[in-house]
């Protein structure tokens, strides 16, 4: 029993649809109940990971977050004294501000400093110490971050190609909530451990790129997500951002947001509160930035991506909210088709997606009865993207 759909109120059609599919998953023939724009909604949620598609039936999926204090805590008031508890006595071995001792020494790291690795018994946010002690491990540790941001303001504006570009102020909240072992020269991966630590808030300066609606569509139509290709855009940027704005791989985040602005946006932000410019050279060099980006991903002879292209930057990584089953590569192909069409370059047809999951490849070979969707208006589609984006923000601070 469904109340049909008024496509103007996208609050009302989400929460319909989401009361629905908790009951019960939904099938094509309820799914028709909902007006003529429930096919483009169902896609719509589908990519952002709210529905599942199994065996022609929906399933709310509406993943969840860790819970998290959101008791915030400013990076520039507090630095941490990393001690070597091995040491005769103890000693001070240097120092962390907040934002990158959470990533860098949370409890059960693998710091490395100067050659030596430390393992870290215990971070006390208190004491604003960590104490470690020198051992030999065969492994490394990424930590794994929430990362959310918030545009405060536009100081800067252009078009750029197709593109809108801006460059301003934004707060950026971090929660490292988990942590990954990989094994050293291997790169093979030991396991996953559990990390409670506040989220810390920095107030700095990013530039975004707003991709536009046909760049997101021709991704589709591939039957891929566009939030995906973005992510693993705002992944090869990451990498080529800070030999163009001459900073270190740390000093420099790029991410990828709908909450802000209705579509999957990339940001690249001075990841140090008040901000120190880089995102400013970025907004002034995209061109040269997006090029070198989509040189790196062409020329990397990994096949389905790989850590040194679209695969996060290697000394922590960002959760890849938009990316199933704990996969931290995101699609290679899917970026090429983005960074292609941004760049206006000849378009690019992205290989067959064999290595995906079985359950996918069957989507693949069967059509999607969605597929002749009519589409979303614009604007009501961007209303749909912020709220579901706002659903899984206050859902992650729970
Ligand atoms: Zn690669």
């Amino acid at each position: 029993e469904h109340a049909l759909i008024d496509p103007d109120n996208p609050q009302i059609v989400v929460a319909h649809l989401r009361c629905a599919a908790t009951e019960l998953p939904l099938t094509l023939d309820e799914l028709k109940e909902f007006g003529e724009y429930t096919p483009a909604l169902i896609m719509l949620l589908e990519e952002m990971n709210e529905l599942r598609h199994i065996n022609d039936r929906w399933y709310w999926h509406g993943r969840g977050f860790p819970a998290a204090d959101v008791d915030l805590r400013n990076i520039g008031e507090n630095t941490y004294t990393i001690v070597d508890i091995t040491a005769e006595p103890p000693r001070a071995i240097g120092t962390l501000d907040e934002y990158s001792a959470f990533k860098l020494v949370h409890p059960e790291a693998i710091y490395m400093h100067e050659g030596d690795t430390y393992f870290v018994e215990e971070l006390n946010l208190d004491e604003r110490v960590a104490r470690v002690r020198r051992t030999d491990s065969d492994y490394f540790t990424w930590s794994v971050a929430d990362t959310r941001i918030r545009i405060e303001s536009s100081e800067l504006h252009k078009r750029w190609r197709i593109s809108d570009v801006h460059w301003g102020r934004v707060m950026v909240t971090e929660t490292v909530f988990m942590f990954r072992r990989v094994k050293l020269h291997t790169w093979e991966s030991l396991g996953y451990g559990r990390v409670s630590l506040p989220p810390v808030e920095i107030d700095t300066q990013a530039m975004w790129l707003i991709p536009p609606q046909a760049v997101l569509r021709h991704v589709r139509e591939y039957q891929r997500n566009p939030a995906e290709a973005m992510l693993a855009v705002a992944n090869v940027v990451a990498h080529v951002v800070p030999l163009f704005v001459m900073a270190d791989m740390a000093d420099v985040g790029a991410l990828v947001d709908s909450a802000n602005t209705g579509v999957p946006t990339l940001f690249v932000y001075d990841a140090h509160a008040g901000g120190i410019g880089f995102a400013q050279k970025a907004y002034e060099l995209i061109e040269d930035i997006l090029r070198a980006a989509c040189e790196l991903i062409n020329s990397c002879p990994c096949e389905d991506g790989c850590p040194s292209c679209v695969g996060a930057p290697s000394w922590y990584v960002r959760l890849p909210q938009y990316i199933d089953g704990g996969d931290l590569i995101p699609d290679k192909e899917a970026a090429k088709v983005v960074l292609h069409d941004l760049l206006q370059l000849e378009p690019y047809t992205p290989k067959p997606k064999r290595w995906r999951d079985a359950q996918r490849q069957t989507a693949e070979a069967t059509p999607s009865p969605l597929h002749t969707a009519k589409p979303l208006p614009e604007k009501i589609e961007a209303e749909i993207r912020r709220h579901i984006a706002n659903i899984q923000q206050r859902r992650y601070r729970r």
